[in-house]
């Protein structure tokens, strides 16, 4: 068995009678997965990636689908009358005996389909020979740009929709518009579909396409069989095509868009934002990406944000530490009181409950902020300080290092 149909449904993950919405998703999230972006020098992701494009491509159209369905293949060339014959007149034994994907061929890897129901055999051995290398990969269109492939001309290539690519963006937010929510500006560069053309890369030029004589179709016998096709060169308008100057043919062209982006109030570093095609336009019609921002939030001199928590660390005196005090703390509404209970180690954690960030997930919530105390100690530099210290040593010679000398061990 060496032909290949190609199982677009399949190479999807979704079942014959899938909506459009589920195959839009199912594609979206696999090109995100197997996206060349996001796999460098991935030989198979990008494999993968080009039979996810190629199946959402058919997929995703109606009209296509439609061809797919019945034949099981698609290419731009089939006249959607002739597929439609083709499913009347049934599978084997409708006439089109030959003409179908599944028929085998011994050896061939390269050519997905078995013409020997017609006198096609010009024509497959060239189509086999101008598809590119990979077994299998071009299909069924690549044998029909095989054989009309030298008529197309330059510019007239016809790819078909093609979706954007997503972007992904770093934004530094300001401290305090992650905590209470704000608008932040940012610039960002992607692909537009092109206006000059509106996304098709081409513009008519003057005359009669010079491949169908300006009947926007070609005939090719095969046998008993005679085929009306599309016309690859034109697209079936019958009219001379011309490379769109303004982005060369590509359907989209690069601008820089300002964009206004609304930051809900307690988000955090980290967090993504997505704004649903935004991205890169598509090309050929294809649909846009999205465009993710990440945030990273600005730092503050005192205040560093743990999730919704906040971290201060507050220097206090060894008096305070010692008999204990009550001193004002510095948060992000203000200032509260903080009770240092006697005996407070120098890197004790103090918690000052909600007095964090507000959470972004639940309003109602808030984080806590977390104290860390740091003893402050002077060189005495008056006299009767360096008096009342050496006098508090003699009254209480405890040894802090005791403990520590018993766990050493001998
Ligand atoms: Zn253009
Ligand atoms: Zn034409």
């Amino acid at each position: 068995m060496a032909t290949q149909s190609k199982d677009y449904y399949g190479a999807l993950g979704v079942k014959k009678n899938a909506s459009a919405e589920d195959i839009r998703k199912a594609f979206r999230k696999l090109a995100r997965k197997y996206h060349p972006d996001v796999n460098p020098n991935d030989k198979k992701a990008e494999e993968k990636f080009k039979e996810i494009s190629e199946a959402n491509d058919v997929l995703s159209e109606p009209k296509k689908r439609k061809i797919y369905d019945q034949l099981g293949y698609y290419s731009d060339q089939i006249d959607p009358a002739t597929a439609d014959a083709y499913a009347r007149a049934g599978q084997p034994g409708g006439g089109f005996g030959g003409f179908r994907p599944g028929a085998g061929r011994g050896g061939q890897q390269e050519v997905p389909f078995d013409f020997s129901g017609f006198d096609f055999s010009d024509f497959a051995e060239g189509g086999a020979r101008g598809a590119p290398g990979a077994g299998g990969a071009g299909g069924f269109r690549d044998i029909f740009s095989g054989i009309f492939g030298g008529g197309a001309g330059r510019g007239a290539e016809r790819t078909g929709p093609q979706p954007g690519t997503d972007l992904e963006y770093q934004v530094t937010v300001p401290f305090w518009t992650a905590i209470r929510g704000g608008v932040i500006k940012l610039n960002v560069t992607r692909n537009e579909s092109c206006a000059n053309c509106h996304g098709a890369g081409r513009l008519e030029g003057s005359g009669p396409c010079p491949q169908c004589k300006g009947s926007g179709q070609v005939t090719q016998m095969g046998g008993r069989m005679k085929f009306n096709m599309q016309c690859p060169a034109c697209g079936s308008t019958g009219k001379a095509q011309a490379v769109c100057p303004a982005c060369g043919g590509q359907g989209v062209v690069n601008r820089v868009e300002p964009l206004e982006v609304r930051i809900k109030a307690g988000t955090r570093d980290g967090q993504r934002i997505r704004l649903a095609g935004k991205g890169n336009a598509g090309a050929h019609g294809g649909p846009a990406g999205d465009l993710y921002i990440i945030m990273r939030a600005g730092e503050h001199p005192v205040f560093q944000r743990e999730g919704d928590d906040i971290r201060v660390v507050l220097p206090i005196t060894a008096p305070e530490a010692a008999l204990g005090a009550k001193v004002d703390v510095p948060t992000i509404d203000g200032r509260a009181q903080l009770r240092i209970p006697p005996g407070t180690a120098s890197g004790q954690k103090l918690r000052l409950r909600e007095k964090g960030v507000s959470s972004a997930a639940n309003e109602a919530k808030r984080g806590d902020q977390i104290v860390e105390v740091k003893i402050i100690v002077q060189p005495p530099t008056d006299l009767k300080a360096r008096e009342l210290w050496t006098e508090l040593q003699k009254l209480e010679p405890d040894d802090p290092r005791r403990d520590l000398w018993k766990q050493v061990g001998s």
